[in-house]
């Protein structure tokens, strides 16, 4: 679901690239800027990047709840879901890194059946005691996902193959499998967790990946504003793309769109000013409100709206 098609390649290298390089990004606003304003945290508290870049909650009520009340709640069907999905698929692309060592290029056909003989759903998996009545449909999906990935890595390790008569494994992994999965970043000296996780890194340009099962939504660029800015204050590398991947499920089928985006001022801007605000709202402990749209499946509609 990472890679791009050949379409997505000649769009982000014809297009974006050039144009993000041309458009000039503040540099008070680029991550290695941190120990100065804006980008310097006002108050002490660490946020989690979904607490600043998550606005399914209107006023960020959600936030108040857990972070200054204390109030933990289970995760929704959906979050457990997604958790199940991009476990799933982090679980095939890892492993057919790790075939691709342990068979080597001579026995690359063992690395095919190894993948497809592994289950989609690791049996002890945290979320299975916890999916209930779901736990049917989302092991289904999961197995959707695998069936696709599979298919979709084991097409790109035979075309490197075929393409480079010489290559051996180290190769084959960087070519075929161009990601990094669950980067863990240091975002602290931004005022964010010290333990974040990107869900993917492009290693062919600095590119933050973010997947998504669920409806496209505006804020979901917020999250790759963030990690892009957390990579800038580590690497000191400049970050200027992001790929938001929609997965969705029409019956037996998995449907992946792509979005990209450009991370310029703007996007940067609007991080940087939730950020504040919320770390604000947790630091002097101001309870914002019930919001006046509060999606049914909110954790926390037992508090806001007890009737
Ligand atoms: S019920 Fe509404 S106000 Fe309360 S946390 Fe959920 S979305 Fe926010």
């Amino acid at each position: 679901m990472y890679f791009l098609s050949e379409d997505e390649r000649k769009h982000v290298l014809k297009g974006l690239l050039p144009k993000s390089r041309e458009l000039s990004v503040a540099e008070e606003l680029r991550g290695w800027n941190w120990p100065r304003p804006p980008l310097e945290p006002m108050y002490p508290v660490r946020l989690a990047l979904f607490e600043v870049a998550g606005k399914y909650c209107p006023n960020g009520r959600d936030l108040f709840l857990r972070r200054v009340q204390g109030l933990t709640r289970k995760p929704t069907r959906p979050m457990l879901a997604g958790a199940a999905y991009h476990e799933t698929l982090v679980r095939v692309l890892v492993r057919a890194k790790r075939y691709i060592y342990e068979k080597g290029v001579d026995r690359y056909r063992e690395i095919f059946i190894a993948l497809r003989e592994t289950p989609a759903v690791d049996p002890g998996a945290w979320w299975i005691p916890e999916a209930g009545e779901a736990l049917p449909e989302i092991t289904a999906r999961a197995e959707l996902i695998h069936e696709f990935e599979v298919d979709r890595v084991a097409a790109r390790i035979r075309d490197c193959l075929a393409r480079q008569a010489h290559i051996a494994e180290d190769s084959l992994v960087a070519l075929a499998i161009p990601v990094v999965l669950e980067q863990k970043l240091d975002g602290s000296i931004l005022g964010l967790s010290q333990n974040l996780s990107a869900d993917a890194l492009t290693l062919s340009e600095p590119m933050v990946v973010d997947l998504k099962f669920g409806e496209p939504r505006d804020f979901h660029r917020l999250g790759l504003v963030g990690y892009g800015l957390v990579m800038e204050s580590v690497y000191e590398f400049p970050v200027n793309l992001g790929c938001l991947v929609y997965a969705n499920f029409r019956q037996d089928r998995l449907v992946v769109r792509k979005e990209f985006h450009i991370l310029d001022d703007e996007l940067r801007q609007w991080l940087i000013e939730e950020r504040d605000e919320k770390m604000r709202m947790v630091a002097e402990e101001r309870d914002p409100g019930v919001g006046s749209s509060c999606p049914r499946y909110c954790q926390y509609r037992d508090v806001c709206h007890p009737s």
